[in-house]
């Protein structure tokens, strides 16, 4: 194979010597001639030099163009995905080369798409597979994608490619989908449709500092919210049933009490305290239970009003006066004495009551607790901060469960039943806010509680 360069030249002294050897011939039989005939030879070897040239060069012309074009032809074949036959090498090595790459491009390109072909099989597979409804809206608010868990009540068929808002067909969720989408924000909530009950959440897909997708899951939390139900359910049964019962042994036991007399020191009498002390922590139990039934019963109405903070914890710290004076401990408010919150009065001091009375069991005697609370533009804040035994990163992640205690022992001797933080959740989740804890760098730990003004 050669290089262009030596073909032209090839071609370019071929085409000399031909004319070299043809004026040598012309020269050569000029004078032999009759003088009539010299012209038409010499117009012949003008017109032989002339459609020479034109051969060769039209001949190196096509050398070049022909192989070029189909090297045209195949890219655009390969930017139209169509991978298809080899180009076969020219015989100019420049083009040889040129092809030669242009194949290697294209099988290179062939297995990439194949892969990707794959992955992206992979991924589909996996999204209609999964158990969650996950669907996609682009920037033009049309559905790119939607796997098929997705039930047909949520969201119509096949609304792939077309406008999110009239394909949806629940109210709630098309509320929720508009003010994310509105917002740039992702979110989380909860609905019904029918039977039903979904969480739906949505992810915006930032590049560029642009929303350029946003990526919703949807679930069926039917199940759940039936188990859920269930157990409140027996929960709520539960401490109904107990609490008559329980009320009737503390009757007969301090009739008991009354009755026999006993001696200080008897054993019949240490008996029947352990029965009274007890009974006391049941009925103690059973009342946490069904305040815990009532406000899980999402029926309580909040009787909001306008509540002087400082009067309220104050209250709240003198009730509480007798454990904190037993322990020898120090109650410090640091709240301004005009902060007035809009909150359901009654419950919010249970939630301070447990709070406060919470920092003084898991305290050390002598210990001091702060009761903070501020307002900032869109929220009240109140902060019961202590420097007792404090709560790891694993616990604090639990103690808002019911029955959850860190140390039981330590719970039972300081007369817990396990509930008070689950009560104080239910609170704050009523009043929309929430309450969490974090540790005091002091020592201890810091409950706050977060609740919007209005
Ligand atoms: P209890 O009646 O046992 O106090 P709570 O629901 O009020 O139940 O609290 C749950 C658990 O959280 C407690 O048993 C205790 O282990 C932990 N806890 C609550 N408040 C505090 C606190 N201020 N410091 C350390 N641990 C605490």
């Amino acid at each position: 194979m050669r290089s262009f360069f030596s073909t032209l030249l090839l071609l370019n002294w071929g085409l000399l010597l031909v004319l070299l050897t043809l004026a040598l011939g012309v020269f050569y039989i000029y004078d032999l001639v009759v003088p009539a005939v010299r012209p038409l030879i010499l117009f012949s070897f003008v017109l032989i030099a002339i459609f020479g040239t034109f051969y060769i060069s039209t001949n190196i012309a096509m050398r070049i163009t022909d192989p070029l074009a189909t090297v045209e032809k195949k890219t655009k074949e390969i930017n139209a995905g169509d991978f298809g036959v080899e180009l076969s090498s020219p015989d100019i090595r420049e083009l040889a080369t040129l092809a030669s790459s242009i194949n290697e491009m294209a099988r290179r390109l062939k297995l990439q798409f194949l892969d990707l072909t794959v992955e992206k099989e992979k991924f589909n597979y996996l999204l209609q597979n999964l158990k969650e409804g996950v669907f996609a809206i682009d920037r033009n608010h049309k559905f790119l994608f939607l796997n098929r868990n997705i039930s047909e009540t949520l969201i119509q068929k096949n609304s792939q490619f077309k406008e999110f808002a009239p394909s949806i067909k629940n109210k709630e969720l098309l509320s929720f989908i508009t003010d994310k989408i509105l917002s740039g924000k992702e979110g989380k909530t909860e609905f019904q449709d029918g039977l039903h009950f979904y969480t739906a959440r949505i992810y915006p897909i930032k590049s560029d500092a642009m929303v350029q997708l946003y990526i919703g899951v949807i679930s069926d939390i039917t199940e759940d919210r039936q188990n859920q139900l269930i157990r409140e359910q027996f929960f709520q049964n539960a401490s109904h049933e107990l609490k008559t019962p329980i009320t009737s042994i503390k009757g007969y036991a301090e009739t008991l009490e009354y009755k026999l007399k006993l001696q200080p020191e008897s054993n019949e009498r240490k008996f029947l305290d352990a029965i009274l002390r007890n009974t006391d922590r049941l009925i103690r139990i059973v009342e946490d239970m069904l305040t815990v039934s009532r406000l899980e019963n999402h029926k309580t109405v909040l009787n909001l009003t306008d509540v002087s903070l400082y009067e309220l914890v104050k209250n709240v710290s003198e009730s509480l006066g007798v454990l904190y004076s037993q322990k020898k401990q120090n109650l410090v408010l640091e709240i301004p004495t005009d902060l007035k919150v809009r909150a359901d009065r009654l419950l919010l001091e249970d939630l301070l009551v447990n709070l406060i009375s919470n920092a003084s069991a898991y305290s050390p005697e002598g210990a001091s607790v702060i009761v903070k609370a501020f307002a900032t533009k869109e929220n009240n804040l109140i902060q019961v901060i202590d420097h007792g035994i404090g709560i790891s990163a694993e616990d604090a992640e639990r103690i808002f469960e019911r029955f959850f205690r860190v140390d039981t022992n330590r719970s039972r001797k300081e007369g817990g039943t396990g509930l008070g933080l689950s009560i104080v959740k239910h609170i704050a989740r009523l009043h929309s806010g929430e309450v969490n804890v974090a540790p005091n760098p002091k020592g201890g730990s810091i409950f706050s509680f977060v609740f919007p003004k209005k």
